[in-house]
């Protein structure tokens, strides 16, 4: 692993584009668990999986439910950026990072300090109105909301999050494979790459240098130059801006 970790921060010293692209594991190490890890959401038990809770149908369906399940495991209050955001920020302050995109809902990329957030899958921070679309910022407000959060108006309020089933925003699409097809260096990191479309865009990637720095195996491994088995926050914090 350490001679993986000096190749990727060979390639950090020589890049001037560096995008990267994460997903559940990136926060993990915040305590937010992903989906497919061994102590991850699919492990548990649950009547549902997480994929159909978080689904548009069940939404429509099961509003109530999805709130339970929603608010007891998708929402934490208290998490904080790790080392692998803090890093990330770190790099795009010194003009080497363009942009992270992320398949999180967290906001914990904000929260470290990174601007050029592209959030695939939107963000639990952000809720609005289905009814009147008055908007409703943070998650304190959807946690203290006893069964389906209410607006003023009386409509069902939900999160600004594309649940399964859901179309992704064109324009933050647009932007993330504008983004990565102008990387020199692509870093992917924290994610299973099993979500579509998503996983998808980094097929536009033509450039010098491809990091995986993943926990389990992905359907990458074979095209990076630079495979780093570990966790990313453990990984990202040895590189030096
Ligand atoms: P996933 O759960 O499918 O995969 C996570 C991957 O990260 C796994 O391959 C795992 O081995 C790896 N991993 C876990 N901890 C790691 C660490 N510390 N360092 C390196 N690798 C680590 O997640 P996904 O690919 O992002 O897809 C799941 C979907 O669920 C996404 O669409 C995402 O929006 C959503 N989700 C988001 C959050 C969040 O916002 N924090 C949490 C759970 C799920």
């Amino acid at each position: 692993m350490k001679e993986a970790i000096e190749k990727l921060q060979q390639a950090v010293n020589e890049s001037s584009y560096i995008v990267f692209f994460g997903g559940a594991g990136v926060s993990t190490e915040s305590g937010i668990p992903d989906f497919r890890s061994q102590d991850g959401l699919y492990s548990q038990k649950y009547k549902y999986p997480p994929e159909t809770i978080v689904s548009h149908s069940f939404f429509m369906r099961r509003t109530e439910e999805f709130y339970e399940f929603y608010k007891d495991k998708m929402l934490f209050t208290e998490a904080k950026p790790n080392a692998a955001h803090l890093k990330l920020a770190e790099l795009e302050k010194a003009g080497k990072l363009k942009a992270v995109i992320t398949q999180n809902i967290d906001g914990l990329h904000q929260a470290a300090g990174s601007k050029e957030v592209l959030e695939l899958h939107g963000s639990t921070l952000r809720n609005y109105c289905m009814s009147c679309g008055k908007k409703y910022d943070g998650i304190q407000f959807i946690m203290d909301s006893p069964g389906v959060p209410k607006c003023d108006c009386g409509g069902v309020i939900r999160p600004d999050v594309v649940l399964y089933e859901e179309g992704l925003d064109n324009s933050v699409i647009r932007r993330a494979v504008d983004h990565i097809a102008r990387a020199d260096l692509l870093i992917i990191g924290g994610t299973s790459l099993v979500v579509y479309p998503a996983a998808g865009f980094i097929d536009y990637f033509h450039g010098k240098h491809l990091c995986v720095i993943n926990m389990s195996e992905t359907s990458r491994d074979s095209m990076a130059d630079i495979l780093i088995q570990g966790k990313i926050g453990e990984v990202l914090s040895q590189i030096t801006v």
